[in-house]
């Protein structure tokens, strides 16, 4: 069995991997894979997107 650690992000400090917060500072731990990231970033895109084409509504309906 190979053990896994996580970085605390705060105090940097090694966690096991089973922890959710930090045993030290007691921060909350990442959790989250490279998968969920990957999410968040089209989630973002899509976010951007989104206002961008509210924005080019507004420009042309926006009664001037
Ligand atoms: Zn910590």
């Amino acid at each position: 069995m190979s053990q896994q650690t996580k970085k605390c992000l705060y105090c940097e400090v090694e966690n096991d991997s089973n922890n959710e917060n930090c045993s030290h500072c007691g921060m909350a731990l990442p959790i989250k894979h490279p998968k969920d990231k990957q999410k968040n970033i089209k989630f973002f895109v899509k976010a951007f997107w989104g206002i961008a084409l509210f924005c080019l509504i507004m420009v042309f309906f926006l009664p001037r």
